[in-house]
């Protein structure tokens, strides 16, 4: 039995998948929450299949109950798991990936997680503090209760550690930037690194022979220059904020309007912070981070939502362009998640205007793409193929854990 189990940890919350990675099936998903509140909640999901007992539907539990830690929440888990199955005893993880959003500039690879690693994940909570703390108490928490498996981290920086200097360096002075570690860390590797390799599966070439760019529009959103399976640009820098408009964050923006906001709207840091990542985007442009409400409106012809559809497009087309100059022309463009996956007009319009270089998306492929499958929404005339392909960041993680572990 290969079955490693997934753990995506925050400060108050953490996700988990139970996978059999020799089908790379879902056995069960779960997310406890709450954390530290009067009243925790946790979610077991048993998958169609995973426990004959459940036969061919999905069942989901709930438990609530006070869960004062991490160490209670799996305890939670575990108890779950013992309720509704499927059995740990049959399915026994071999191994526990952790999701880690924050690896500075020392981890470049999944790393089996001991002492140190622990100590050095706390350590970069100075540029992760929303993120590292929590992934560290579930690390610590999870290590209690699976104490006989390795566990390894995964994370969201590793696969942009190939970008060349030029690339991650800001042109700032360069004593400040090196003293407090400023430079682009880039986000989101995980998916892009299982959606480059699934498009080159699709297309049926070596990821070494490919250069892509990969578009992850999600709430968050970033887009990744990949140049023979190597991350050679991305989109996000030294936070999660830099680059496309985001569901809620304004991605680039002139670094003189925090000054400015500062100076003459009175900010302090705090305010400005909560105004950067959780008041502007799209929700700041238009009232609504959803695609969904978006598009809806904008086809009834609300302005705010048009401004707030062509200010996301402009961005996207202005990225595919500076990837394609920065790869000397590309051979696969992909798009994944919530937006990416789902949304036709933001695919075509990301790319429309650039027939010129042999970019050319089917109109009638692109909006009949079949959802949760990889789908090739180019023309067969376009030099480029573009494609639609669903990411999978629990098995992404599930898979370097495996690798790691074997
Ligand atoms: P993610 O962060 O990948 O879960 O993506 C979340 C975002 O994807 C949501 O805020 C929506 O804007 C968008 N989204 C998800 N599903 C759909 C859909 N069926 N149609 C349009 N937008 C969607």
């Amino acid at each position: 039995m290969s079955v490693v189990l997934v753990v995506n940890s925050g400060s108050s919350s953490f996700k988990y998948q139970l996978i059999d990675m020799r089908s790379e099936r879902v056995l069960a998903t779960g997310l406890v929450e709450r954390i530290g509140d009067a009243q925790g909640r946790a979610r077991h999901t048993v998958h169609a299949q995973a426990d004959p007992e459940v036969g061919a539907e999905s069942a989901t539990a709930e438990i609530e109950r006070r869960i004062p830690d991490h160490t209670a929440g799996f305890q939670a888990m575990l108890d779950a798991f013992a309720e509704h199955g499927p059995s740990l005893a049959q399915h026994a993880p071999i191994a526990v990936g952790h999701r880690v959003v924050h690896g500075g500039a020392r981890f470049f690879a999944a790393t089996p997680i001991d002492d140190l690693v622990e100590i050095n994940i706390d350590e970069l909570s100075v540029l992760a503090p929303l993120h590292n703390p929590g992934a560290l108490q579930g690390i610590r928490a999870a290590r209690r209760a699976f104490a006989d498996v390795p566990h390894v981290a995964v994370f969201d920086t590793a696969f942009h550690q190939t970008m060349p200097p030029e690339a991650y360096t800001y042109a700032l002075d360069r004593e400040l930037a090196e003293r407090h570690r400023i430079r682009r860390y880039g986000f989101h590797g995980t998916s892009h690194r299982f959606v480059s390799e699934a498009a080159a599966a699709y297309v049926g070439r070596p990821v070494e022979k490919l250069r892509q760019i990969v578009f992850h529009l999600g709430n968050g959103a970033s887009a990744t220059a990949i140049d023979g399976g190597r991350s050679v640009d991305t989109s996000m820098g030294f936070t999660p904020l830099e680059g496309l408009v985001m569901g809620t964050r304004t991605g680039d923006l002139d670094p003189a309007i925090l000054l400015h906001l500062q100076r003459r709207a009175g900010l302090g840091v705090d305010d400005l912070d909560r105004v950067l990542n959780k008041e502007s985007g799209l929700l700041g442009l238009a009232g609504a981070n959803d695609m969904r409400d978006l598009v809806a409106r904008h086809r009834d012809g609300d302005e705010a939502a048009t401004l707030a559809l062509d200010v996301y497009l402009h961005r996207l087309r202005g990225y595919a362009g500076a990837y394609m100059a920065q790869l000397g022309g590309v051979d696969v463009i992909s798009f994944t998640a919530g937006v990416g996956e789902n949304v036709p007009i933001v695919r075509a319009g990301a790319l429309d205007r650039l027939a010129f270089a042999g970019v050319r998306v089917d109109p009638e492929r692109n909006e009949k793409a079949p959802r949760g499958e990889i789908a090739r929404i180019s023309a067969d005339d376009s030099d480029v193929t573009v494609l639609v392909v669903p990411t999978d960041e629990e098995v992404e993680i599930a898979r370097q854990t495996l690798a790691v572990c074997s």
